[in-house]
């Protein structure tokens, strides 16, 4: 296991100015977090991220990128949290070390084939720093060196998805070593009788050929030196095993059918260097037409640079031959962690890890590149980084990958679900804490929906949602919702009427009607009552047609103040006389009235303008479409409904302790019209905890001032309580209630 001094030298050998404090400092905090965690190998764990840190050395990563890969597994495997990582190491760091962590949530859902393209499109969309990805791969690269531990289920899907994403993210970023290498490790799992035959034939291949590749080494060096290229070096191998592989696939030929088994590369000074050393080898050695590509006139996309050519060789054996210079053999190994070596040449002071460099920034627009795929090999062909720049990637807390359109919310995940679960949902944790159901979803953000056994989706919601999906459903259960509700207060008003007049109602006497009554069916019926649509006395006619109804009168017997009212389903109001008066609520409630609860969002049920508290003697006027509306018995609006004493329903309170509902009532006061005045009144207000929902005020003369003021209390009781108070005030002169 290397020790703490071997990976500060192993930095400082390449940069001399590493900061050797946040070396130190990550190693040691990582191996206390970690303390006694072993591998499945039984190794320590902390020889894990030592390892990837050093796979990054090799890639000649800043201190801060190592520091990264010493910490990448804390967060997510020991008591480690991002804050404290953020205080003790920055927050650049501690953001890399977090992605990592989402990232690795993703390694537990991939194994499902059809969430892969999701995969590969989040990679890129949450890896806005590529020193995430950088630090992913050495882990990968690590994971799959150290397969032979894990259980063949787990390295076979381990293996499918390196093979599948990782390799092809290694290739697209320039890293043609780690790609092989992570392609070899995979193909040995995912295909292992393939592996083994192929590897036994290319060992059979060099063993025949022994001495092979030096010689044509040789032979070539000697060439160009003695064409004046004396700095010029020759490196040959044989193919990898799954190269070698995937061409006799994609080719369909068998092993001893392939050419060009062996590669040769070539690395001069520069570029002149370059076409130089091409003319020496095309002039000496037999060229194969069709495979000569210049990608240093054009760079591929993660900018590959070299002349490839297939030259018939010394000994008549077909060779694969790539020339380039040093820079761009340093860029081919170690693909964009290659520009931190060349851009960061600036020292770095004091504690602070370096902020993310123009290196950066560029290896960032050749991730966004990888989005654009330019050949049909390359991963991400179909996809266009636009495609995904309209989407968040989210999660459950078990780790399903939910993909929402940007600008989504909790209740769109939540109808991304399930339907059940949008229709239940009363709110939502992201990343762990509470917040509003109206909150944006942001890549990698883990959502857990709080649910309700009877919450209904509130109508509002369809403004919020920006799926379909959503809206749909919002649209259906409120429909749904308000439909029982109008049905419930349908039943209950029929029920009344049908009692009133001796008889009893049942559905099933509905059904010979319906056509008479112009409804569709047995619930329909019922929920048009609710609604105002049809009278319930009209109901109870066509079922009993024989029922002789009471006359409808109203007798005004002006000597109390009061008119006497009866209903048409029989009951007697007493409603107030023209002429105002003080009166005590008083009157019998029927027995059977039908009980008013709380109505927050009720359909069905609403209050006059004026309000309602419990306490106050009130009636329910039907209103056509609208359900029932709730008056104070003294309310003047109720003159206009004398005519109609159909649509008078009698209705009581049926609030119990537990009432959490404030009502409406509205009051006027007239005041003096001097400073603080309404300072006092508010004052007062305030501390009998009643709300004001709104306040208006006019002034009737210089003097004085009205203000009307709609509160929201718990009962008549308290307002009452409220309005003597106010009366008391120096300032005030009269408070009464104001009844619409
Ligand atoms: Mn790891």
């Amino acid at each position: 296991m290397m020790r703490q001094y071997e990976l500060v030298e192993r930095v400082q050998k390449y940069k001399p100015d590493a900061n050797e404090a946040l070396l130190n400092k990550a190693y040691v905090y990582a191996m206390q977090k970690h303390g006694q965690q072993k591998r499945a190998s039984g190794d320590p764990y902390i020889s894990h991220p030592l390892e990837v840190a050093a796979i990054l050395t090799d890639m000649r990563l800043d201190e801060s990128t190592i520091a990264v890969a010493l910490l990448h597994d804390t967060i997510e495997d020991t008591s480690a949290t991002r804050a404290e990582i953020d205080e003790l190491f920055g927050e650049d760091i501690g953001a890399l070390v977090e992605g990592l962590t989402k990232i690795k949530k993703l390694d537990l859902v991939s194994k499902k084939a059809k969430q892969a393209e999701n995969l590969r499109k989040l990679l890129l969309a949450i890896s806005d720093d590529v020193r995430v990805l950088l630090v992913k791969l050495a882990d990968r690269l690590h994971n799959m060196r150290t397969l032979d531990h894990m259980s063949a289920e787990k390295r076979a899907r381990i293996s499918e998805e390196t093979m599948d994403i990782y390799a092809p993210l290694a290739g697209r970023m320039g890293m043609q070593d780690m790609r092989e290498e992570l392609e070899d490790l995979s193909f040995r799992h995912i295909n292992p009788e393939a592996y083994e035959a192929v590897t036994r034939k290319l060992h059979e291949l060099s063993e025949r050929n022994e001495g092979l590749i030096r010689k044509i080494e040789a032979e070539l060096g000697d060439l160009l030196v003695a064409n004046g290229l004396v700095s010029a070096s020759v490196k040959g191998r044989q193919k990898k095993p799954y190269s070698v592989f995937r061409k006799m696939q994609s080719k369909s030929l068998s092993f001893e059918q392939l050419s060009d088994v062996y590669a040769f590369r070539i690395i001069v000074d520069d570029i002149p260097s370059c076409y130089r050393a091409l003319g020496i080898v095309h002039t000496r050695w037999r060229v194969v037409p069709g495979r000569f590509k210049d990608y240093i006139s054009t760079p591929k996309q993660n900018d590959y640079q070299s002349i490839h050519t297939t030259i018939v060789g010394p000994s008549r054996q077909r060779i694969e031959l790539q020339i380039r210079s040093m820079r761009m053999h340093e860029i081919a190994e170690y693909g964009i962690a290659a520009h931190a070596l060349y851009k960061d040449k600036e020292p770095v002071d004091g504690d602070r890890p370096p902020p993310a460099s123009n290196a950066y920034a560029l290896l960032r627009r050749t991730i966004e590149s990888l989005a654009e795929g330019d050949s049909p090999e390359e991963f991400l062909e179909h996809t266009k980084l636009e495609l995904f720049q309209d989407q968040v990637f989210c999660f459950t807390p078990k780790g399903q990958l939910i993909t929402l359109p940007r600008g989504a919310t909790p209740i769109d995940f939540a109808y991304a679900v399930h339907t059940n679960v949008g229709d239940t949902c009363v709110g939502a944790k992201i990343n762990g804490r509470i917040m509003p159901l109206v909150t944006r979803l942001t890549n990698g953000d883990e959502v857990e929906i709080i649910r309700s056994g009877i919450q209904v989706p509130p109508p509002a919601w369809e403004e919020i949602v920006v799926t379909g999906k959503a809206r749909a459903a919002i649209r259906r259960a409120t429909r749904a919702a308000i439909r029982k509700q109008y049905s419930g207060l349908g039943y209950r008003i029929l029920e009344r009427t049908f009692d009133r007049a001796g008889k009893s109602f049942s559905r099933d006497g509905l059904k010979p009607v319906l056509h008479r009554l112009g409804q569709k069916d047995v619930e329909d019926a019922i929920a048009a009552v609710g609604r105002g649509e049809l009278s319930s006395l009209d109901v109870l006619r066509a079922v009993f047609p024989d029922h002789q109804d009471e006359r409808v009168t109203v007798k005004p017997s002006a000597d109390d103040g009061w008119f006497n009212m009866r209903s048409a389903a029989g009951m007697v109001f007493k409603i107030p006389g023209r002429t105002k008066q003080q009166l005590e609520a008083a009157g019998q409630m029927g027995p059977d009235a039908l009980p008013i609860r709380g109505l927050s969002g009720d359909a069905g049920v609403r209050f006059s303008e004026g309000g309602a508290v419990p306490g106050d003697r009130i009636v329910g006027i039907m209103e056509r479409d609208t359900g029932i509306t709730i008056y104070p018995i003294q309310s003047p609006a109720l003159q206009k409904f004398d005519d109609e004493p159909d649509r008078w329903i009698d209705v009581r309170w049926d609030l119990d302790e537990a009432n959490s509902t404030r009502f409406m009532a509205r009051v006027m006061i007239n005041a003096l019209n001097e400073p603080g005045t309404l300072a006092e009144v508010t004052q007062v207000i305030a501390t009998s905890d009643v709300n004001i929902r709104s306040m208006s005020m006019a002034r009737v003369a210089t003097d004085f001032t009205e203000v009307h003021i709609d509160l929201e209390v718990w009962d008549l009781r308290q307002l009452n309580q409220l309005m003597g108070q106010l009366r008391d005030l120096q300032s005030v002169s009269t408070v009464d209630r104001v009844f619409v």
